[in-house]
């Protein structure tokens, strides 16, 4: 299998970063969503909770009046009036808001507003009833009763409040026991609140306390004990607890230091009708009434503690939603930037550095697109890599000028210089190279030798230059002639060889004819006011097959025939009958032209 390279493994990886970045972020998101709308449904109930305890509460402060008429005898009007106006419309306001807060939350129809409205207003008009009547036994029976028809009210809420704690604890177990504490210091004020006006009325009438009252009293009693036993032991708090302790203290201090014991001693008094050293049932109700206080006062405290602190973590829930989607949403779009940044900037130009350099290795030519990223390191890479190339074009241009340079040297070395045909060496080396393609050959070839007649006599006559000019002249006249069909060299001093690609009896013969007439005719001026010069050759020809035929012996074939022609008296042609080995074939017959002499010659 093959091994994934670097740049597969980079784009896998940053996938697999992606993707887990994604899983990631959607997982804290989710979890923080979840832990937001746990804190709002919490808060939601939490609310709720608060806006039934108050309408609670206010029930119970409803109550204060007239359990504080007991305590008098007289039948003045000290401001209860307005007093009872203004507790119960703040009762009616506290039940509205929660009704209307127990429709919107879906309460509204397990919660019987109507059936507690109804009980309220009855108790209200007996209450009503009781304020003009002056304090008697009858009066004390009626009111008591009264205050007994407010307990039930509430009894009756109590359910409703139940109902909407148990809500609190299925969105929020943890506030579960908070909302407790919370109603423990109610039940605790509402106790505290309650047990005077048990005594209160019989204290006013002068009347020992019966026996009823007295259990009734002590039972109170005892349920304000035993709440306070197991709210105080869980009331501890922490450092950040604000105002907490100090009102807790003062409940200790106030109410069970100094409250709660005043009263008892005030019930025990009474219980046996030992009123002389008692005060009166007003100064009772001035002295305890206002001990009760630091319980309402811790128990609006906390639930005030407890909302806020629901408040602060719906905010902090809010914080963390949000800060997991920016957080979440930033890293998804860096992330494949940052990807796509190093791929641009880092691991493309490494590539295409990569093919530079196999391409400058492989001698190909390509653009090089100069680096346009920022990173020093790769920027100094291609730098480099530019230097490389500047190396390697310089390295061309030399290797190009040596190449020229040595083929100038070869065509010289296969060059003759006076006449530009090839010499002996190049010559002979054609026989390597093959005829050009366009020409049709019929197999053989043909080597046609000729020497200048008496060539030595021209130079003896007209001067080594007027000899080199004719040979200049002789060699544009065969060269001229013979043109593709074959090639011409300067074999050696005056003498000529013409290799023909095709080796055809009657056209080499005919082209020897026409080369020897064309000399013969030629006249070489050789110079201001000399008589132009007229040479003759003589021809010697030989042929062989295109593969395979045994150079020297052509030559020495073609050779003998033209010594042949020498002897027989000079320009004019003449073949050999001899055979080159491999050389089949050989049309002899007689000469298709006419010629001076046209003879096979056999060696003597
Ligand atoms: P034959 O008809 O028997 O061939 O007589 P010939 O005079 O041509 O033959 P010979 O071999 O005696 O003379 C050849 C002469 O060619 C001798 C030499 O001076 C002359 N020669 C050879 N090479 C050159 C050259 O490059 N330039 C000139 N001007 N003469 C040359
Ligand atoms: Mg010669
Ligand atoms: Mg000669």
């Amino acid at each position: 299998m093959r091994r994934p390279n670097a740049l597969e493994v980079f784009q896998a990886g940053m996938i697999v970063l992606l993707m887990a970045s994604a899983v990631l972020g959607i997982m804290t998101l989710s979890s923080a969503m979840a832990m937001k709308s746990r804190a709002s449904a919490s808060l939601e109930e939490l609310q709720t909770f608060e806006l039934a305890f108050h309408a609670a509460n206010a029930i119970v402060e409803e109550r204060a009046p007239l359990e504080a008429d007991l305590a008098y005898t007289e039948s003045e009007d000290r401001g209860r009036r307005e007093l009872l106006v203004q507790l119960r419309r703040h009762t009616d306001e506290a039940l509205d808001r929660f009704e209307q807060r127990a429709e919107q939350t879906g309460l509204g129809s397990t919660l019987n507003f109507a059936f507690l409205k109804a009980q309220l207003k009855s108790t209200r008009a007996r209450g009503d009833g009781l304020l003009d009547i002056t304090s008697t036994s009858y009066a004390v029976g009626v009111r008591t009763s009264v205050i007994r028809d407010m307990i039930s009210s509430s009894e009756t809420i109590a359910p409703m409040l139940a109902i909407v704690c148990r809500r609190i604890e299925t969105a929020d177990p943890g506030l579960g026991g908070k909302v407790g504490m919370v109603r423990l210091l109610a039940s605790l004020h509402e106790s505290a609140l309650r047990l005077p006006s048990v005594m209160l009325p019989y204290v006013a009438a002068g009347t020992a306390l019966p026996r009823d009252a007295q259990m009734e009293a002590l039972r109170i009693t005892q349920r304000i004990h035993a709440l306070w036993d197991v709210g105080a032991s869980q009331l501890v708090f922490g450092e950040d607890a604000g105002e907490l302790p100090a009102a807790l203290e003062r409940l200790r201090s106030d109410y069970l230091g100094k409250g709660l014991p005043f009263l008892s001693r005030q019930i025990e008094r009474a219980a046996i009708g030992n009123f002389r050293t008692m005060p009166s049932a007003d100064r009772i109700l001035e002295v305890y009434r206002p001990t009760t206080e630091p319980i309402a006062q811790l128990r609006d405290l906390y639930l005030g503690r407890m909302t806020m602190e629901a408040k602060d973590f719906s905010a902090l829930a809010t914080i963390r939603m949000v800060a997991s989607l920016v957080l979440t949403s930033v890293i998804l779009s860096i992330l494949p930037l940052l990807a796509w940044n190093t791929y641009r900037q880092v691991l493309r130009p490494l590539l295409d550095f990569r093919d530079q350099i196999l391409s400058i290795s492989e001698r190909r030519t390509i653009t090089t697109l100069p680096y346009t990223g920022s990173v020093p390191q790769v920027r100094s890479l291609f730098g480099a890599l530019q230097t490389l190339q500047d190396r390697e074009r310089e390295r061309i241009a030399l290797d190009g000028e040596r190449a020229a340079l040595a083929e100038r040297l070869r065509l010289l070395s296969v060059t003759d210089e006076l006449t530009g045909l090839l010499n002996r060496r190049g010559f002979d080396a054609t026989r390597h190279s093959g005829p050009p393609p366009s020409l049709s050959l019929s197999g053989d070839i043909a080597l046609l030798t000729l020497d200048i007649d008496h060539f030595k006599a021209v130079n003896d006559t007209y001067g080594h230059k007027a000899g080199d000019i004719v040979l200049q002249a002789i060699s544009r006249v065969l060269d001229t002639e013979v043109g593709l069909t074959g090639v011409v060299g300067r074999y050696g001093g005056e003498e000529f060889a013409i290799l023909l690609w095709d080796g055809d009896l009657v056209q080499t013969q005919m082209l020897a004819e026409r080369l020897r007439a064309r000399i013969e005719a030629t006249a070489v001026p050789i110079g201001e006011g000399l008589k132009p010069l007229r040479v003759t050759a003589s021809f010697g020809i030989a042929f062989g097959a295109h593969q395979g035929a045994d150079w020297t012996a052509l030559h020495e074939y073609a050779d003998e025939a033209l010594y042949a022609a020498k002897m027989a008296g000079r320009n004019r042609v003449r073949i050999t009958n001899r055979i080159v080995a491999n050389w089949a074939d050989v049309k002899f017959g007689p000469p298709a032209a006419p010629s001076k002499g046209m003879k096979a010659v056999s060696r003597s």
